[in-house]
């Protein structure tokens, strides 16, 4: 696994929102959801798993509000400036923050371990075939 240097930083991209990470990321993988695929516009959304309290946010941002098909209601965070994905929180894992690798100031750090709701992956969207894949949830990161 990559080592990553701490902080991570990271932000939107009109700088208006930014924020650093500040404990190694508990977990990594890309998720194929067609709600990561509406909100991120791409094929699936890169996703660093950070404690709570490992997340420090500076700026402005909006939430918006979707239901996971655990039922779990999950607030997407972005910057209302520039529309920029950035992180979100699932108030049924309230220690855990999604936040989007690609938003990272160096994303090369980020470094996926699985591929999860590949059920709803599109069939232009290219998976690394060695990493593990997970037909909704991954069981880990
Ligand atoms: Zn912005
Ligand atoms: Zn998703």
């Amino acid at each position: 696994m990559m080592s990553y240097e701490l902080p991570i930083t990271g932000g939107c991209l009109c700088s208006q929102v930014r924020y650093r990470i500040t404990a190694k990321p508990i977990g990594s993988g890309n998720c194929h959801c067609r709600t990561c695929q509406k909100s991120s516009g791409s094929a699936y959304l890169p996703v660093l798993f950070v404690l709570s309290n490992a997340l420090e946010i500076e700026g402005l941002y909006k939430e918006f509000p979707s239901v996971a098909a655990s039922g779990n209601t999950v607030y997407r965070g972005f910057c209302p400036n520039c529309g920029a994905a950035l992180f979100g929180r699932n108030i049924g894992h309230p220690e855990l923050r999604p936040v989007s690798a690609a938003s990272l100031d160096d994303p090369s750090v980020y470094e996926p371990h699985v591929d999860f709701w590949v059920c709803d992956a599109q069939p232009w969207d290219y998976m690394n075939p060695e990493l593990e894949k997970f037909q909704q949830n991954a069981e880990h990161f």
